[in-house]
C-alpha cells in the first residue's frame, strides 16, 4: 500500500512525502495502478477517501507541461469542490515546473477565466454551466483533452447538468481517458458511463 510500488518519478514520490502522504488510501490502493495504466474507472468514492489524489497523481503523470493546451478536465458540482480539487492538484504538481492549473467556475466574472484560458492551460478544474458557456464563445478549445474526470457526477446530475455535460463530453476527443466518480449509482449515471467510457474497472470502497 505504499506509493512506492507505482510507476511514479522519484519527483512525484518525494513531493508525495512531503505532503505527509506515506501510504495509499483504499481508493488510491484500488484505483491508481489502473489509471496509471490508461484505462477508464467508475469509481463509488465518497469525499475524505482520497479520490481527488487518486484522479489528480494519474493526471499529472500524462500531462506533457512542454505542450500548452487544455490536456485534462476536471468537471465539479460546485466551485467550492473545484477550488478544493485545484488547490491539492497543484500541491500534487509542485514536482512539475510550469504546470498551469485553472479554475473557470459559475458566478466568477468570464473576462479574467478568457485571459488566463487565452494564457495557455494545462489542466482547467471548472463548473459545467460555465465551461459550456466557453466552448460557445469558442475561449476554450477541447480538442487535445487526453484525460476527463467527472467528480462527484451523482450531484453534478441532481444539480440539472446533465446536458452541459453531454455538451462538453461532445467537445472532446473520442480517444481519452475518462474516470468517473461518483457516490451513488442511479440509472443516469449507469448510462453516462455506458455511453462515455470504454470498458471501465468498476471500484468501490
Ligand atoms: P479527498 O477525498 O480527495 O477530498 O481527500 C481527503 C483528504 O485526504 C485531503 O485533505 C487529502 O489531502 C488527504 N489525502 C489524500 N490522500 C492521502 C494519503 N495517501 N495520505 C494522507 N492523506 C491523504
Amino acid at each position: 500500500e505504499d506509493f512506492a510500488q507505482l510507476p511514479l518519478p522519484p519527483k512525484a514520490l518525494e513531493n508525495l512525502a512531503q505532503m505527509g502522504y506515506t501510504s495509499m488510501t483504499p481508493i488510491q490502493q484500488q484505483s491508481l495502478p489502473v489509471i496509471l495504466q490508461g484505462r477508464d474507472i467508475i469509481a463509488q468514492a465518497q469525499t475524505g477517501s482520497g479520490k481527488t489524489a487518486a484522479f489528480g497523481i494519474g493526471l499529472l503523470e500524462k500531462i506533457n507541461p512542454r505542450f500548452f493546451g487544455v490536456q485534462g478536465l476536471v468537471l465539479c458540482p460546485t466551485r467550492e469542490l473545484a477550488t478544493q480539487v485545484a488547490t491539492e492538484l497543484r500541491k500534487l504538481a509542485r514536482y512539475l515546473d510550469n504546470i498551469k492549473i485553472v479554475s473557470i467556475c459559475g458566478g466568477q466574472p468570464i473576462g479574467p477565466q478568457i485571459g488566463s484560458l487565452e494564457h495557455g492551460a494545462h489542466i482547467v478544474i471548472g463548473t459545467p454551466g460555465r465551461l459550456r458557456d466557453h466552448l460557445r464563445k469558442q475561449t476554450l478549445n477541447l480538442e487535445s483533452l487526453h484525460t476527463l474526470i467527472l467528480d462527484e457526477a451523482d450531484r453534478m446530475l441532481d444539480m440539472g447538468f446533465e446536458e452541459d455535460i453531454r455538451f462538453i463530453i461532445g467537445a472532446t476527443p473520442d480517444k481519452r481517458q475518462t474516470l468517473l466518480f461518483s457516490a451513488t449509482y442511479p440509472d443516469s449515471i449507469v448510462s453516462i458511463s455506458a455511453e462515455y467510457q470504454f470498458d471501465p474497472l468498476r471500484v468501490s470502497v
